[in-house]
């Protein structure tokens, strides 16, 4: 038996549906919820990244703003444009893209956007108001996890919940908002002895570490619900020979291309788990969505509105 696959593009066409509606409902009231993107230099990488959130933002009807200074500029001049988009009343969030180049100081300027704004929920006022479990703007990669796990209906009350990976992005949001659903979680990391007895504890595993393919499926207790968030691209034949032995058609497309994307869990727990999310077309589908989705947030919050699809 095969696991059940926690598809991320379903989900995502589901809540976009519901997003259509609260931005028809917006729109009738005179508001149009914009995203203004903040890409730094020419990493192909960024680049295509914040242009797939330019896009998601044009389907669901949304205002979207591209400021896209030379790799060169200085983190003061960072700060000034930041400081215009908070003052921007059209500007709901404001999204800036990782990594910046090494002469800014990246911190000062993630710290300078409008708690109200921080629609990628980085700021240390959305962390507190999460680790304090009030309303708030919540980082968009683990806010897509719960959702999918919610919408598979992955019993979390209880249940035992490893994550593997401490980052403030993904690691330390995502324990947090398990153990707000009363899930027992156990926060893993480079540190921590015998990681593959403490995986076999878990009815759910989130494993964000970047390690190609690092999970093995005998870790993964018969059943259970695996949450993969890596995105990492093999470009060596032999690790995607080892990887792929048991998937002959991606195998086939990685000799085709020379590359895969393989997540952190080995692809063989797919005949182990009880749910798992595929690499690509799970998680990272759900960024983009959580991200449209806390734009709208954002945008009723500040306009004191409540209740958005996909929260
Ligand atoms: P990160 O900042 O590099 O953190 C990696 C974490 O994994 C660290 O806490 C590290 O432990 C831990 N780790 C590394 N090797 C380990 C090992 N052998 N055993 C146990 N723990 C280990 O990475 P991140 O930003 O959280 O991202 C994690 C992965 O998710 C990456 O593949 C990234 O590309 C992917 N990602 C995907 C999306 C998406 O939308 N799909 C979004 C964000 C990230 P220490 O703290 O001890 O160093």
């Amino acid at each position: 038996m095969t696991a059940q696959i926690l598809d991320g593009l379903k989900i995502r066409d589901e809540i976009f549906g519901e997003l259509k509606g609260e931005i028809a409902k917006l729109s009738g009231q005179g508001v149009r919820p914009g995203l203004a993107a903040v890409l730094v230099g020419e990493n192909p990488a960024s680049q295509l990244y914040v242009k797939s959130k330019i896009a998601a933002c044009e389907a669901l009807g949304m205002a979207s703003w591209l400021h896209a200074p030379a790799a060169t500029v200085s983190t003061e001049y960072l700060l000034q444009l930041i400081k215009d988009l908070n003052e921007d009343d059209n500007v709901d969030g404001i999204l800036v893209q990782l990594p910046l180049p090494g002469q800014i100081d990246s911190k000062r300027v993630l710290e300078a956007v409008d708690p109200a704004k921080d629609v990628d929920g980085f700021h240390p006022v959305s962390l507190g108001r999460l680790v304090s479990n009030r309303p708030g703007l919540v980082a968009c990669t683990p806010a897509g996890c719960m959702e999918m796990l919610r919408r598979y209906k992955i019993p979390i009350e209880g249940a035992n919940a490893v994550v593997v990976g401490r980052s403030d992005i993904v690691g330390k949001p995502m324990a947090l908002l398990l153990m707000h659903a009363n899930a027992t979680v156990t926060i893993c990391h480079s540190k921590t002895r015998d990681l593959a007895d403490v995986v076999r504890r878990a009815d759910i595993v989130v494993a964000a570490m970047g390690r190609a393919g690092y999970v093995q499926a005998d870790w993964i207790r018969p059943g259970a619900a695996v949450i993969d968030v890596g995105t990492n691209k093999v470009t060596d034949a032999a690790e995607a020979e080892k990887l792929l032995k048991n998937f002959p058609a991606r195998l086939a497309k990685f000799r085709e291309k020379g590359n895969v994307l393989i997540g952190d869990v080995h692809p063989d727990a797919v005949f182990t788990a009880g749910a798992v999310s595929p690499v690509p077309g799970g998680v990272g589908p759900m960024t983009i969505t959580m991200l449209m989705s806390n734009t709208v947030k954002a945008a009723k919050l500040r306009r004191g509105k409540t209740a958005v699809a996909g929260q």
